[in-house]
């Protein structure tokens, strides 16, 4: 059986103590989960998620990392340097990212390289535009994401991969796909996987959904075959809806 991994992405939101606040909150309300807790923060709060989070069930992730080892890359974060904090997860390709920052299925593939050879888990973000499901090729662009953001990448480094779906027009929208729209792209991704790495592969690696999930949804969601946890904004930022989603996957 798959095991279900519940991650909140903060994306651009909380100042240090607003983060302490929140994880503090938090780690009583999802100390006996069931599901596997990670929450992917801003850098400037990577140190104080770490410390705080010491010695409990919830991993830490940061949001995006850069290829380079090192180097002329102002304003950048390696992969190197996340892992010698301690951090164990990595966002990578977000569709904020692939909007607002020219972020391509190419520099996806260099990142998530990048991060595992530094040796963290990526939560690996695809998803399909609006116009894109409205002319019916939500499968082909999803399938081709996947495809090229793990060109390279070995059926032993595939377990450090989670792949989340999320479709953009169910980002930060409340307009929150199906649980059968999200089960049948999910289930198309499992078969990409199996294509590229065999069945028990594709059997055992986590896909997620994301976009709008909280309180409200996430059991439905959650239920469903292919469904095997959750990426999730806006209700990660509130300590009782991240909460009770992670009990809806536990
Ligand atoms: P919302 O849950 O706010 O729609 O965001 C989803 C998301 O982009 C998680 O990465």
């Amino acid at each position: 059986l798959r095991k279900a991994v519940i991650a909140g992405n903060w994306k651009m939101n909380k100042t240090r103590p607003e983060a302490k606040a929140l994880i503090e909150e938090l780690k009583p309300l999802v100390a006996d989960a069931g599901c596997d807790v990670v929450i992917c923060v801003p850098y400037t709060n990577l140190e104080t998620a770490l410390e705080l989070t010491k010695g409990t069930n919830i991993g830490v992730g940061a949001e995006n990392c850069h290829w380079a080892k090192s180097g002329a890359f102002t304003g950048e974060i390696s992969a190197d340097m996340l892992a010698e904090m301690g951090v164990q997860y990595v966002v990578i390709g977000h569709s904020e990212r692939r909007q607002y920052f020219g972020e391509t299925d190419v520099t996806v593939n260099k990142r998530v390289r990048a991060a595992l050879d530094a040796g963290l888990t990526v939560i690996l973000c695809v998803g399909e535009l609006l116009e894109q499901r409205e002319q019916g090729v939500t499968e082909e662009i999803v399938g081709m994401q996947t495809k090229i953001a793990l060109q390279g990448v070995s059926e032993k480094e595939l377990k450090k991969i989670i792949i989340a779906y999320e479709p953009v027009w169910a980002i930060g929208t409340g307009k929150t796909a199906t649980a059968d729209q999200a089960d049948e792209v999910n289930g198309c991704i499992r078969g990409v996987i199996a294509k590229l790495y065999g069945k028990a592969a594709a059997d055992a690696v986590t896909v997620q959904y994301g976009g709008s999930m909280n309180a409200g949804n996430a059991e439905e969601l959650l239920n469903k075959e292919h469904v095997d946890g959750g990426l999730i904004g806006g209700a990660s930022l509130k300590a009782p809806d991240f909460a009770a989603i992670v009990k809806a996957a536990s």
